[in-house]
Formats: structure tokens, C-alpha cells, sequence
């Protein structure tokens, strides 16, 4: 037997015997990497994020445990939006929203957002998929992957599933996951609720205009809150630079000039919108 091969009898031999013990004691072995005991200790300091996705899976279990069972589910999206945004713009703004809204409203955890949404037909092409860069998906897609989302979620104990878009395409497929859902669910411990208050753009308007904010409409898909709240996250995917270079960084009017200021301006929208959303979410979560 060459030492090749007996090394290789070694780890097989290794291995059947930590899945055995795997089977029996549930990953008490500490050698099958794909089960280790759903109990064992956090052996460093917890990372403070509230993103799922940034957590290991025992910070989320010990966040859990300390009663962080609320469990956000943001829906963005990747479309035209005028010749200066980012086509992921939905889901810069919600990096900034999503975290505000689950800080303010306390235990509370963001699953990753999710950038897959209705954007027009796919054949022929309608509404966003005219043009480059928009992907859609049909809208049984969108419902099945956000109810496996939440499923997912049930199944590992979350108490509340809040779910939030940022754009209009969202809108009914969260409403019609979270009213079937909640059918099906009816007398578990787990609810399912769409928030449509938080994907209000003319109540921020409004509420901009009262801070002295006239926008006059330039006719693209963008806009000052838009812009603002983009750039608290990532001022590269307004396109700054270039059009400071160009002579066009201004929207409807507005000059985003210094950007400091307009950064400022961004961050109040987030924390208003976050206000809206989690003034609504208490009030669905008390019915
Ligand atoms: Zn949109």
C-alpha cells in the first residue's frame, strides 16, 4: 500500500467514523464540518452588525436567543435609472434604510437584500427591460423566492417577518406573499407582514419640500432624495467625480454640491423614512 493511498484509507476511515458519531451525537465530533452541535460556544466576541449575512451562524443564534427575533426582508431591485445611478440604486438605498429601520425598532436582524424583482415583461420587453442593465423576474418567481425566504425563517425561529420594497414593481408580490403566507401560518408562532409604508417617495417628497427642497422634474428616473440617500452609502454610484468633471452635479434643480451637505440631507431622509416604517411596523405587529 503506498503511503499515498493509506493516507487517504486514514481520512476516509476518519471521516465515516465522525459521521457515524455525527449521526448519533449530533456533530459532538468536532470533525464533521457540516454539522457541528448546534450548542456549542461562541468561542470569540459577537460582531456588532445587524446584517444575517455578516454574522457567523452562532452570532445569529446567540442574537436569537437574547430575543432578537424580528427578521427584516428588504426587496430592491436592478433597473434603468437615468444616465447617472448605479442600476442597483434600490439596493444601495436600502444598505442605509434597512439598517436604520432595524436599529430603531430593536431586535431586530436585515436579511440580505434581496435584488431580484419584477421590472416589466421579458418577452416581449416592457417597462425597465427596454433598456440595459434591468433584470426581471416573473412574478411567480419573486413570490416563490420570497416565500422560501420566509420560510426559511419560520424554520429557524423568527417570531416576525417584516417585509419592505423599494420600488413599485415589489409592492404586490410582498402583499400577496405575506397575506398567503399568513393563511397558512394562522395559529403558529410566527407572523408575516408587508409594510407599505416605508415605500413612500411622494410622502418624502412632501416632507422635503417642507425642509425647503423644490425640486423642479428634469424628466429622469431620479431625483434629490434618491440621489442623497444614495450617496450616505457610496457617493461613486451617483457618479460624482464624473460630474463634478462635467459640470452636472445638480438633480431637478438642486445642486448636491458640497457633498457633505447633501450626505447630511441623505441621512435625515433615511432617518425620517425609518420613523414611517417603524411607527408602522408597531402598528401591525399590535393587531
Ligand atoms: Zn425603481
Amino acid at each position: 500500500m503506498s503511503p499515498v493511498y493509506q493516507h487517504k484509507m486514514n481520512t476516509m476511515h476518519l471521516r465515516v467514523t465522525a459521521s457515524l458519531l455525527a449521526v448519533s451525537l449530533w456533530g459532538q465530533s468536532k470533525l464533521d464540518p457540516m454539522r457541528p452541535h448546534p450548542n456549542m460556544p461562541r468561542p470569540i466576541a459577537a460582531r456588532d452588525s445587524v446584517w444575517l449575512e455578516e454574522l457567523t451562524w452562532l452570532e445569529v443564534r446567540d442574537a436569537m436567543r437574547a430575543g432578537k427575533k424580528t427578521i427584516l426582508v428588504p426587496t430592491g431591485g436592478v433597473e434603468q435609472n437615468g444616465p447617472y445611478l448605479a442600476a442597483g440604486k434600490h439596493n444601495y438605498i436600502l444598505r442605509a434604510t434597512a439598517e436604520a429601520i432595524a436599529r430603531k425598532l430593536g431586535n431586530t436582524l436585515v436579511a440580505p437584500v434581496v435584488p431580484f424583482v419584477p421590472e416589466g415583461d421579458l418577452n416581449p420587453p416592457s417597462g425597465h427591460m427596454l433598456y440595459p442593465s434591468t433584470i426581471t423576474v416573473r412574478e411567480e418567481t419573486f413570490e416563490r423566492l420570497l416565500a422560501d425566504i420566509a420560510e426559511s425563517f419560520k424554520t429557524h425561529g423568527f417570531e416576525h417577518i417584516l417585509l419592505i420594497g423599494d420600488s413599485g414593481g415589489n409592492t404586490k408580490g410582498m402583499a400577496s406573499v405575506a397575506a398567503r403566507l399568513s393563511r397558512q401560518w394562522a395559529g403558529a408562532n410566527v407572523t408575516i407582514h408587508h409594510i407599505p409604508e416605508y415605500y413612500d417617495y411622494p410622502g418624502v417628497k412632501t416632507w422635503l419640500e417642507k425642509q425647503g427642497f423644490i425640486q423642479k422634474d428634469e424628466g429622469i428616473h431620479d431625483d434629490f432624495a434618491i440621489t442623497s440617500q444614495m450617496m450616505t452609502v457610496d457617493p461613486t454610484t451617483v457618479r460624482m467625480k464624473e460630474r463634478m468633471a462635467a459640470g452636472k452635479f445638480s438633480i431637478n434643480g438642486i445642486a448636491l454640491a458640497p457633498p457633505e451637505k447633501t450626505i447630511a440631507m441623505g441621512k435625515k431622509i433615511i432617518g425620517y423614512r425609518a420613523e414611517v416604517t417603524v411607527a408602522a411596523i408597531r402598528k401591525a405587529l399590535a393587531k
